[in-house]
């Protein structure tokens, strides 16, 4: 087979799958464009001779067995996409790895241990207020009454959307005991590969985050006729609070990263003094602890500035999801293959959360990333050059190689 040639086709093929008439995608949970999708895959894999089937939430799995042994070599990502999203988030990783493996079998015949590719049903949580359901479910860590009474904007139930394209939920969460290893690659979604100009990045660490919500309160009151002392600003507190903190967040550094993504003056006004300032702090490390000392000092210097400036602070944590290592023995084995074919790459974290952090405390697990042209993700724009595309599969190719033969 042409290695390159092929991927070409799939994605073009699998990007015509719920194309938006404006330029990328939409392929959302449980709409007829993600069935239309999952089927593809299946008429994909099937024409290499992999036997498909879908778990009964749509999760879906192609596989090959292995002379040797009943364990398994799995690769894939996610099939669903965000709403107007690019056309390699996701979608990417399940055809790399089924070109990976249809390239292997095809040159070296039956692998020892089983490769088995992985095409999950859901990631971004683009349509119903819930992630990860795709690899939740297939570690065994999904819960029922999360679902159950969601619905997406438009009032459609998950449940009976679920059930429109013929799944249901798995009578129990049960999780497989043959998974020896699960690789997946998947777009950088940042600049670094590119700013570095290499083309594969050896993920080892998937960051953790803390997500706050913050309540500043003080008094609103006339911009013309507050003297300066003896006002209770919010916004001034909220830009103190901002400042020092990206401050201190640069003289860290690498790998912490610090934004406020929403700040919300009240009442936004031009005339008024702000009375409440409502903002978000999501800060992200590969080092759980030094997550949590960062936040935890960031905690204590909101509650002192807003004491100083005559304010009250609510804080809310609300996400504090520890940062996930991924499986030493694949990334080495990811790395040795990267050394050996000398391919252009860099051992990195990923600072984007991934279905690999879902499944990574239940099976060894690692990831490659290809470079995001500009960084840009989740949108029309996203793009990667092809011959890195290319690159990609070949070092996914080379890693299933020696996991699975
Ligand atoms: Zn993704």
């Amino acid at each position: 087979m042409d290695l390159a040639k092929t991927v070409k086709r799939r994605i073009s093929e699998l990007s015509a799958i719920g194309s938006d008439p404006t330029g990328g995608m939409t392929r959302l949970l449980y709409t007829d464009s993600w069935k239309e999708a999952q089927n593809w895959v299946v008429n994909e894999l099937q024409s290499f001779g992999m036997v498909t089937e879908f778990d009964e939430v749509g999760n879906l799995f192609g596989r090959t067995e292995g002379s040797a042994s009943k364990k398994t070599i799995m690769s894939g990502s996610h099939i669903d996409t965000v709403a107007n999203g690019g056309t390699l988030d996701g979608q990417y990783g399940v055809i790399a790895a089924m070109t990976a493996m249809e390239y292997l079998i095809e040159t070296h015949g039956q692998p020892k241990k089983a490769l088995e590719v992985i095409s999950m049903a859901e990631e971004e949580g683009s349509r119903f207020p819930t992630v990860f359901w795709g690899s939740k479910n297939f570690v065994g860590e999904a819960v029922r009454t999360d679902v159950e009474g969601i619905a997406d904007s438009t009032g459609a139930k998950f449940v009976e959307e679920m059930r429109r394209q013929g799944f249901d939920f798995k009578e129990k969460q049960t999780r497989r005991e043959d998974i020896d290893a699960f690789v997946e690659i998947h777009i950088e979604q940042g600049n670094v590969l590119e700013k570095e100009q290499l083309q594969i990045g050896v993920v080892n660490n998937i960051a953790g985050q803390r997500r706050y919500t913050v309540v500043l309160k003080g008094q609103a009151n006339h911009a013309g006729t507050t003297p300066m002392g003896y006002r209770h600003d919010a916004v001034y507190g909220f830009a103190k609070i901002c400042s020092e903190a990206i401050d201190k967040a640069k003289a860290v550094g690498d790998p912490l990263v610090l934004t406020f993504g929403k700040v919300e003056p009240k009442p936004n006004t031009v005339n008024v003094v702000s009375g409440e300032v409502v903002f978000t702090i999501d800060c992200r490390h590969t080092d759980a602890a030094e997550l949590i000392d960062f936040t935890t000092a960031l905690e204590k210097r909101i509650q002192e500035i807003s004491a100083e400036e005559g304010l009250t602070a609510t804080i809310d944590l609300w996400m504090d999801e520890a940062p996930v290592p991924m499986n030493e023995e694949i990334v080495a084995t990811i790395e040795a293959q990267a050394k050996k074919g000398n391919y252009n790459y860099r051992v990195m974290h990923s600072g984007a959360g991934h279905d690999s952090q879902v499944i990574a405390p239940h099976y060894p697990t690692a990831m490659i990333f290809v470079p995001s042209i500009d960084g840009i993700s989740h949108n029309p724009a996203e793009e990667t050059k092809f011959e890195d595309l290319v690159e990609g599969v070949k070092i996914l190719a080379d890693t299933l190689y020696e996991l699975a033969y």
